[in-house]
């Protein structure tokens, strides 16, 4: 049996919405909306299955998503991306990880991973045989620094893995940070893994900066992105991967003996919904945002420290203000049990050194769920 799998636990996303189903809990743990996505999007893939093609769509996607991904992220990023070249269509953004990862490392090379961290991260990095150079982030602001760059970085790095916006933090890091990261990136000779699964979900009028934007980093940078996030529809699993073609020629030949492609149907619907208004987009955004302040409202209002989130569906709340604080996983399992609200654990996104006084919480949620939430949270005190 494999060392790396047999050692690893059941991932934390899937124990707590098991835990929530046992016990009738609000699920504010494993991050997925309310809100049943876009109708019209919904509608393309539906008329897709019933009068579309329903075999093997080419291996790099379906030229017209590849197409409408480019142009998506021309308008909203300001990337020039050549959709023949540049372009791959996953099965999620996890394949899209590994497609990356299992591409780009050989055995022996050190991996740049920031904590906390995506809990696929580790294994999938470990498992291409990665050395794993962990950055450890620290609430409330979890800055990149010049200091922490220095002592993971060296000649032997081969990549950074960047999740920005972050989860579980809500961070989105800012341009003096991606700056820093970029300097590091061009002085070490690495390239730069960038899960940018949560870029549309930011708040406060924030603009997202992708990593390959920046001085130098065209190249060497692997952008990842999600259509279950862009669209709330989690199940979805149609991930999208850029980058430049020596890079991507590698990353296909990962892809096509991972999934080899991604349910034409599905291919088709994303490539319509790409092609949405901005005012889809921006009401999202704007939709999450009075979620999230409702959430931060209602959990301040019962005495919780919570730490700013400035994008993704999360928000996390600081446990050593809250009287006879345990840890957070105690936390969070006696509040799925016994107050049947489920959150997540922040520890678990740590492989070392891990801050256990930081507790995850979905905001992504209907007006009535969050105060359900919070109903039961105030029987806490
Ligand atoms: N990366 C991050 C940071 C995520 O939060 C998630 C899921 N929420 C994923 C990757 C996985 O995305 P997908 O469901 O498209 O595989
Ligand atoms: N990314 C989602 C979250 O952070 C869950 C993904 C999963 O369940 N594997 O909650």
């Amino acid at each position: 049996l494999n060392a790396i799998y047999s050692a690893l636990p059941t991932t934390i996303f899937e124990v707590m919405s098991q835990l929530a189903r046992t016990h009738d809990a609000v699920n504010l743990g494993q991050g997925f909306p309310d809100d049943p996505g876009p109708l019209d999007v919904r509608q393309k893939a539906a008329d897709a299955v019933l009068n579309g093609w329903n075999q093997y769509p080419s291996m790099m996607g379906l030229p017209e998503l590849r197409q409408a991904a480019a142009a998506h992220f021309r308008h909203w990023q300001g990337l020039d991306l050549d959709p023949d070249t540049e372009v791959m269509v996953t099965s999620g953004a996890t394949e899209a990880l590994a497609a990356a990862l299992f591409g780009l490392i050989e055995p022996g090379d050190e991996v740049v991973l920031f904590q906390p961290l995506y809990d696929a991260y580790l294994p999938l990095v470990q498992r291409a045989g990665g050395i794993a150079r962990l950055v450890r982030l620290e609430p409330p602001h979890w800055t990149i620094t010049g200091d922490k760059l220095k002592a993971a970085f060296s000649d032997r790095t081969k990549l950074v893995l960047l999740n920005n916006p972050q989860n579980p933090t809500g961070v989105v890091h800012s341009r003096a940070e991606l700056q820093l990261l970029a300097d590091f990136c061009l002085r070490f000779g690495a390239y730069a893994v960038c899960d940018e699964v949560w870029e549309h979900i930011v708040f406060d009028g924030l603009r997202f900066e992708p990593l390959m934007a920046f001085d130098g980093m065209r190249e060497r940078t692997v952008k990842i992105s999600s259509a279950g996030k862009i669209f709330g529809m989690t199940g979805w699993k149609v991930g999208m991967v850029f980058a430049a073609p020596p890079l991507m020629k590698v990353l296909s030949k990962a892809h096509q003996f991972l999934t080899f492609t991604t349910p034409p149907n599905l291919q088709a619907a994303v490539a319509y919904g790409l092609g949405k208004d901005d005012g889809y987009f921006t009401a999202m955004r704007a939709g999450l945002q009075r979620s999230r302040d409702r959430l931060t409202d209602g959990l301040a209002g019962l005495g919780f420290r919570v730490l700013p989130s400035a994008g993704t569906y999360f928000l996390t709340v600081d446990l050593s203000a809250h009287s006879n604080a345990p840890d957070d996983e105690a936390f969070c399992l006696d509040l799925a049990k016994t107050h049947k609200v489920a959150a997540i654990p922040v520890s678990a996104f740590y492989a070392q050194d891990a801050v256990r006084n930081v507790v995850r919480f979905c905001f992504a949620k209907n007006d009535a769920t969050i105060d359900k939430a919070l109903e039961r949270l105030s029987h806490l005190r």
